[in-house]
């Protein structure tokens, strides 16, 4: 039996066994595959590492708060890992650790799925954390014609900026939250990826209703609650939706094919996810 398993912590409300047994079992890979969690604190880390490399799991879904700190103890990085610079994907290939990062992968197969095109659209990016940096990285190199990055603290997302300018001709533009009204009033789509919108997080919503238009294509990654505020407003304005889950669902079929080699079935996945949130 090949075990594959999501380390972080916390790590007891994650959907990714659920999501990822199903998957397994409706391939009838159940019989080799078997995905499992495991609460990994810092300190302990690297013996957990160390236990994968000895082919004691074959792969592993990283997690906060690793997602940086896994990168000194793997051997390889793919193209996205290295450029985002924070891996959630770890595979043992021979004796080698791969870190690939599927966040980003995750956010783009989600919007193409909904029918929204990225080359040459104009997109607004809400946060500079490690999601927003994956997004931003993914959409550069589907070739937006203009990213523009908002947030709290504008010298993070200067420093996604510097990066995002060397993968790709996309236009990067950056600011504090006070310049919304100016991006979104020529955005093609916009992305929360901050945690403004989640349970039990203050303030509800980023973004002053008024401002969502008819046209735009709203994504929120925020999963909890499924329709946040920001995606309720830009419903109720006529705008496209897209719920975070499905930014979960995609990594994890991204994830699913690094680890099995097979597609992943999407409709088993997307339903064990919703299972798992209720
Ligand atoms: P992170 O690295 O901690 O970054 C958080 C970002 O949000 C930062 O830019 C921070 O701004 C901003 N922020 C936080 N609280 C804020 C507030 N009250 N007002 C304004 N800005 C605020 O987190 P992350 O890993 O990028 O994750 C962000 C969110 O995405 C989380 O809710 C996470 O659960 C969700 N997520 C979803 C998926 C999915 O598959 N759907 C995947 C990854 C993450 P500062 O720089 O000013 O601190």
């Amino acid at each position: 039996m090949k075990h594959l398993c999501v380390i972080g912590d916390p790590i007891e409300h994650s959907l990714s066994p659920a999501m990822h047994n199903a998957a397994l079992a409706h391939l009838d890979l159940d019989k080799e595959y078997v995905f499992e969690k495991a609460k990994v604190p810092s300190a302990e880390l690297a013996g957990f590492i160390n236990r994968t490399r000895k082919g004691e799991f074959t792969g592993l879904s990283v997690t906060m708060p690793h997602k940086v700190a896994v990168i000194p103890f793997l051997d390889e990085l793919s193209q996205e890992a290295k450029i985002i610079g924070a891996v959630n994907t770890v595979t043992l290939s021979g004796n080698k650790l791969v870190g690939h990062n599927t966040d980003g992968a995750g956010c783009v197969m989600a919007l193409k799925s909904a029918g929204v095109p990225i080359k040459g659209r104009n997109a607004v990016v809400l946060g500079a954390g490690g999601a927003a940096k994956a997004i931003a990285v993914a959409l550069a190199l589907e070739h937006a014609g203009k990213i523009f990055i908002l947030n709290r603290t504008p010298s993070a997302a200067d420093k996604i900026a510097a990066t995002v300018s060397k993968v790709s001709g996309s236009r990067i533009e950056t600011s504090g939250l006070e310049r919304m009204e100016e991006a979104l009033a020529e955005a093609d789509i916009l992305i929360n990826a901050t945690p403004i919108g989640m349970s039990g997080i203050s303030p509800r919503t980023a973004v002053p209703k008024d401002l969502f238009r008819r046209n735009m294509n709203v994504f929120d990654i925020v999963y909890e609650p499924m329709e946040t505020q920001h995606l309720r407003d830009a419903r109720m304005a006529g705008a496209r939706t897209i719920p975070g889950v499905e930014m979960l669902l995609h990594q994890g079929a991204v994830q699913f094919k690094l680890f099995t080699g097979r597609d992943a079935p999407l409709e088993v996945m997307r339903a064990a996810l919703l299972e798992g949130k209720q």
